[in-house]
């Protein structure tokens, strides 16, 4: 099948709930990039819920072409695809610094663990077999931090500072980017969020069930990985190489702690 035919399909797959959970609130745009027809419906079945409105892309390609075209509010992306497969898609989107929310699906733990260490700047992720209240669980804290996102890019007129200055450190809020002695930082969306996260409380110690709840919007623990992947990432990005030097700090048996010299 070529990417055309596959996109003709993603179209005429797109399903959504009519009435909102919450009345007013606009339904957001979900791209679903699953191969496996009986999956992607019933990802998109339980998604439609939340409410949004659901595409479907049956390859990478297609998937690839879809995610370009529209500002989605997340993007829920397996691996395994014909034509391009997720992790290079990840990887691409992430290369054109689309600040999407991704979250993989994957078959095995061999793929998670290239997930989680091939920096490809997926913010979080399921291994199949996955429950669908998890799924949409993942997917609504997703949404919520896109909602954020949003919110704060709207901020023309913000009161809050917008801007992080200390030592070679220079982190812009509003325009989700960070540079080190001048150079640009290339942050995935979550890793950004980390960063600000830190860099609006230096010195604060922060527990990983703390930085779940606040930077990823999880009200339950349980993900000490997610946040331990995403800190290395962004430790590696800042190069945090010693212990004792860089901006983030292992507190041990606590957590993490953000310092900037001057
Ligand atoms: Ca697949």
């Amino acid at each position: 099948m070529t990417p055309h035919t596959e996109t003709a399909h993603s179209t005429a797959w797109s399903t959504s709930l009519p009435a909102p959970l919450h009345p007013g609130a606009p339904p957001r745009s979900i791209l679903v990039v699953e191969d496996e027809r009986d999956i992607a419906e019933l990802i998109a079945l339980h998604l439609s819920e939340l409410p949004a409105q659901v595409t479907m892309a049956s390859d990478g390609l297609s998937g690839r072409d879809l995610a370009l075209q529209h500002p989605w509010d997340a993007i829920v992306l397996d691996i395994r695809l014909p034509g391009l497969n997720g992790l290079d898609l990840c990887r691409e989107l992430r290369a054109q610094l689309l600040p999407v929310p991704i979250l993989m699906l994957t078959a095995r733990s061999a793929e998670l663990d290239r997930v989680l260490g091939l920096e490809l700047g997926a913010d979080d992720y399921l291994t199949k077999p996955f429950s669908v209240i998890e799924l949409q669980a993942r997917v609504k804290a997703l949404l919520r931090r896109s909602a954020i996102t949003q919110a704060v890019q709207n901020e023309a007129t913000a009161q809050k500072p917008s801007m992080f200055i200390r030592g070679s450190l220079k982190v812009d809020r509003l325009q989700r980017r960070a540079w080190l002695s001048g150079i640009e930082v290339a942050l995935a969306p979550r890793e950004f969020d980390l960063l600000w996260h830190f860099v609006q409380h230096p010195g604060r110690v922060f527990t990983r069930t703390e930085l779940l709840d606040e930077v990823w919007g999880y009200s339950h623990d349980g993900y000490d990985h997610t946040v331990n992947s995403h800190i290395n990432r962004l430790r590696s990005k800042l190069g945090d190489e010693r212990a004792d030097a860089g901006f983030i700090h292992t507190v041990w048996g606590v957590g993490y702690r953000f310092e900037a010299a001057a």
